[in-house]
């Protein structure tokens, strides 16, 4: 079709879609090696040994043991886990009570967080500066006696800062607290290694770097403390039962093998995209880019349009085949406008103009260049009609300080 719209997905820190790669390696677990990896006879043990080469795979990926790795149903569910499992346990064991986390983290992390509050655990909720970034010194004058964990994600899904795990991890190494990160974001995009960077307890996912949805991973160092999240059988060294998806954790694992080979590949074919498109952005007025430009994930990038309304701007950005996403919460019925916006410091009209482009390994420098195309103009229509775009052209209110 000639006149068919572009279609242009920039929102993979959304969900991918599963790469041929990854859906060829997990076929034969759905039809022919359905066994159940903890029978005895071969149909099941011809499923078993997949399932621990996957687990020895991930665990190559991150510098950790197989044995320290623990297959999830998602992200959230590793979060879950790792906060809700050791916070408890170092209460019981240590009769800590307190956690740090930031303001800016994922939900799967802040409601947990939340979760525990009821539980009678003390939450610090770090402030997160205008670049984006938490500041070491901050979280190091946070922890006490009663610290039982920190919790800091590695790279922010909707802003895209990076974090200094390294320092905090040092950090909490040298005070005796636990170190969890939210590294959804982070796999394929940076070089991780869980020892040197003292990183106790690590979630990923699937979904996010071309495996399915479903599927995540936490690794948990040999020797943390940590209760067990779902009982019921003996999967998963008896710490998290069900039987294993195995096909899904076959595709985990080929995704997680092909994102931590070609993280050096994809910051160098990523960053050219990210900056063209930031420049070409920052020329339309009035538009901001959100979070440090230097400390940033390759593929990335939220900005704020004053007197827009971000999702306006997702509809009209839709009509022309671009999937992209907003900061602000709509979706769940709210008028609030991000967490993560508001904790960087801009003002709820300021944050309400968001817009986040994520791309993903099948993204192209000529995605970026019909984005630069067709964004000026909708940016403009949407603020033709906009009372806000008045107020702010007539100076009644001001956002300079936003830009
Ligand atoms: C997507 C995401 C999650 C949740 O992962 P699911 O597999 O969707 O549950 C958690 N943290 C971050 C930073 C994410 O981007």
């Amino acid at each position: 079709m000639d006149n068919a719209v572009r279609k242009v997905y920039v929102d993979n820190a959304a969900t991918t879609a599963v790469s041929e790669e990854v859906l060829s390696a997990m076929l034969p677990f759905f039809k022919e090696i359905y066994g159940n990896p903890s029978s005895l006879y071969q149909l099941g043990q011809e499923a078993k040994a997949p399932l621990e080469a996957a687990r020895a795979t991930v665990a190559e990926c991150l510098g950790a043991k197989p044995q320290e790795i623990y297959f999830t149903s998602c992200g959230s569910e590793s979060d879950n886990w790792a906060i809700k499992g050791a916070a408890r346990a170092q209460r019981r064991k240590q009769g800590k009570t307190h956690i740090i986390t930031s303001a800016f983290e994922h939900h799967a992390v802040l409601h947990t967080c939340q979760a525990l509050e009821k539980e009678g655990f003390s939450v610090t909720y770090l402030p997160v500066h205008q670049d984006g970034m938490v500041r070491v010194e901050e979280l190091e004058a946070a922890i006490t006696e009663n610290t039982a964990l920190v919790t800091i994600m590695y790279a922010n899904n909707e802003i895209g800062t990076i974090q200094p795990i390294g320092e905090i991890g040092r950090v909490c190494k040298e005070h005796g607290v636990l170190f969890h990160t939210d590294a959804v974001q982070a796999i394929g995009n940076v070089h991780i290694d869980v020892k040197a960077q003292n990183i106790d307890m690590l979630s990923l996912s699937g979904h996010k770097i071309h495996a399915p949805k479903g599927v995540g991973a936490l690794y948990i160092r040999s020797g943390v403390a940590i209760d067990t999240f779902l009982d019921g059988g003996a999967q998963e060294r008896g710490r998290r039962a069900g039987t294993e998806n195995v096909a899904e954790i076959v595709g985990l694992a080929t995704a997680m093998k092909r994102a931590t080979e070609t993280v050096d590949e994809r910051i160098a074919r990523l960053t050219p995209m990210r900056e063209k498109l930031i420049d070409g952005v920052l020329k339309i007025e009035r538009s901001r880019l959100n979070g440090s430009r230097e400390h940033r994930l390759p593929g990335n990038v939220s900005f704020c349009f004053q007197g827009v309304e971000g999702e306006s701007l997702l509809l009209l950005l839709d009509m022309k085949g671009i999937s992209a996403s907003s900061g602000s919460a709509c979706t769940s019925g709210s008028l609030d406008p991000s967490h993560v916006l508001l904790s960087i410091g801009l003002p709820h009209e300021v944050a309400h103009g968001s817009l986040r482009i994520s791309f993903g390994d099948y993204n192209t420098m000529e995605d970026v260049d019909y984005i630069l195309e067709v964004l000026p103009t909708i940016i403009e229509r949407l603020r033709n009609m906009s009372p806000l775009w008045d107020a702010i052209q007539t100076g009644k209110v001001n956002y300079d300080s936003y830009m």
